[in-house]
């Protein structure tokens, strides 16, 4: 293809007309070919012809195409016949291992931009990529991978009901740029990643298992089984054997009632754990411009998971909660207490104290969870993009530390004055909540102390690019800023 064509728009609108689409089908439309009849060729004609282009599609045996399978407007040719028909945009809607089929459309194809949809069949493979083969196949057209992370389902049903983003990479700019256009036109996010040779990654990511959410759900995990051992220990175990009490029916719904409150609360403290230590990293390097430890750019990166997992723990301590009056043996034992208070001739059971305490827990408990959950809805990127970046900074940063204090002004009202008495400590283990205490109470302090004057001032100065000297000598420094490493992504936390 010469340059002249390429300087040639595929699109005859252009972005500023986007919004009023041509009609569809049109004689004189862009042709777009698709090679393959089958789910994905379907739903991308539908897609590209509402986007208000001629579609065209290559079938081996266009004739066994069951009618009405594509809508009208939609022409049903032989595979080379579509391809010359097309204006440049070919998509190649078969699997890979068909590929090799489509070498007697070699010379029809050269100069055009075959773009591969296709996935990878599964993770690590070894070898080129199913858009490299494409490419070795077809040395004379220019393979461009995209759209194979946007399912069929999500192509019919509209960019605003599925995923927006569309990962794009390819060797030739022009015929990426084309490609870019197209998803742009089509209602969706492109996104350019570069040359070809990221074409693993983009057939890959659609096999991804939640990639980012390994650490985080171990941790939490590893959190959980800690506090649940804890409290079968210290209120099952230890019970049965010491004194042959069977406490056994607390295991479904009670120990996991406690354990759950300490998991969401630590788990939340280890949401700005990490950036205070960024923080002091920063204090005592005298710069940003050094790289963080590989862990806690990983941990860095895993807050939104940590935050959405203690929000799903303390959700799950709210309901927890709620059924306990529901139980048999929340009625058993209050109509053993019942029984004692008749029996001891007690007529007003109200106590001051433990009803202030009551209240005082649960309402910290519900407003801490209020917060919560508005964290969690604003980690929503559509609800995320709609704030600026103070905005976000404000609900994910400011009312963050407000949920963490609620939870633990929450876990201290329920605690009381209790890790007071030496009762509180059987078989020398001290309550579980002053065990979850401690890291959430160590990130508070830590943030109160980045509060103080002395430490903020310098904090902002260093974020701003302000280098210490005593960490970056005059000599040196003018050597270091040139072969600095790029500024951290979580700098600003
Ligand atoms: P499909 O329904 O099985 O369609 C594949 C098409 O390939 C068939 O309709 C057929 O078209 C052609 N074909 C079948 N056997 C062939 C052979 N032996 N030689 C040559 N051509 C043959 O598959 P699909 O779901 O549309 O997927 C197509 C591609 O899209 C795959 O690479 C897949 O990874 C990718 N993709 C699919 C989705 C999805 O949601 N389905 C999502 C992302 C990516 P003709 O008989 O008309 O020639």
């Amino acid at each position: 293809m010469s340059q002249g064509d390429m300087n040639t728009p595929l699109l005859a609108a252009s972005d500023s007309d986007i919004s009023e689409p041509p009609p569809i089908g049109c004689p004189g439309d862009p042709v777009i070919a698709i090679l393959g009849s089958g789910d994905y060729s379907r739903s991308l004609a539908i897609r590209l012809l509402a986007s208000g282009f001629r579609v065209v599609v290559g079938s081996r045996n266009p004739k066994r195409i069951a009618k009405g399978l594509f809508p009208d407007g939609v022409e049903l040719w032989s595979q080379s016949e579509a391809v010359a028909s097309s204006d440049r945009l070919v998509f190649a809607a078969l699997y890979p291992e068909h590929y090799h089929s489509l070498v007697g459309l070699r010379d029809v194809l050269a100069g055009k931009v075959l773009v591969d949809v296709s996935n990878a069949i599964s993770l690590n493979n070894a070898g080129p990529s199913n858009a490299e083969r494409l490419a070795e196949l077809f040395p004379q057209s220019r393979v461009v991978k995209g759209f194979n992370v946007i399912s069929a389902w999500a192509l019919q049903t509209g960019a605003q009901d599925g995923s927006r983003q569309v990962l794009i990479c390819g060797d030739s700019s022009d015929s990426k740029a084309m490609v870019l256009q197209l998803a742009r036109r089509m209602g969706f996010n492109p996104m350019d990643l570069g040359g070809l040779a990221a074409s693993k990654d983009i057939e890959e990511a659609p096999l991804q298992l939640f990639p980012s959410w390994g650490g985080p759900i171990v941790a939490t995990l590893l959190l959980f089984f800690f506090f649940y051992g804890y409290n079968f220990l210290k209120g099952v175990l230890m019970p049965y054997l010491a004194h042959g009490q069977n406490n056994f029916y607390k295991l479904p719904l009670e120990t996991v009632n406690e354990a759950l409150p300490s998991v969401a609360l630590v788990t939340l403290a280890l949401v700005y754990l990490p950036g205070l230590l960024a923080a002091i990293l920063q204090l005592g390097r005298g710069t940003k411009y050094k790289r963080f430890p590989n862990w806690l750019d990983l941990w860095l990166c895993g807050r939104k998971q940590l935050g959405l997992l203690s929000f799903l723990c303390a959700g799950l301590h709210a309901v927890y909660s709620m059924c306990l009056t529901l139980r048999k043996a929340a009625g058993f034992r209050l109509l053993n207490a019942a029984f004692r208070q008749v029996k001891a001739g007690v007529e007003n059971s109200w106590e001051e104290k433990p009803v202030l305490r009551s209240d005082l827990y649960l309402s910290c408990g519900i407003l801490g969870f209020g917060i919560l959950t508005l964290l969690a809805i604003t980690s929503i990127p559509s609800v995320g993009n709609a704030l600026n970046w103070r905005e976000f900074t404000f609900v994910q940063s400011g009312l963050g530390y407000g949920a963490l204090t609620f939870s633990i002004m929450h876990t201290l009202f329920f605690g009381w004055d209790f890790a007071f008495f030496p009762w509180s400590y059987p078989y020398y283990l001290p309550p579980a909540y002053l065990l979850a205490l401690i890291v959430p109470c160590v990130v508070l302090v830590g943030r109160l102390l980045l509060v103080l004057p002395c430490l903020a001032f310098r904090l902002a100065k260093i974020r701003r690019g302000w280098e210490s000297s005593l960490h970056c000598p005059p000599k040196t420094c003018q050597t270091e800023t040139a072969n600095r490493h790029p500024p951290q992504n979580f700098s600003d936390v």
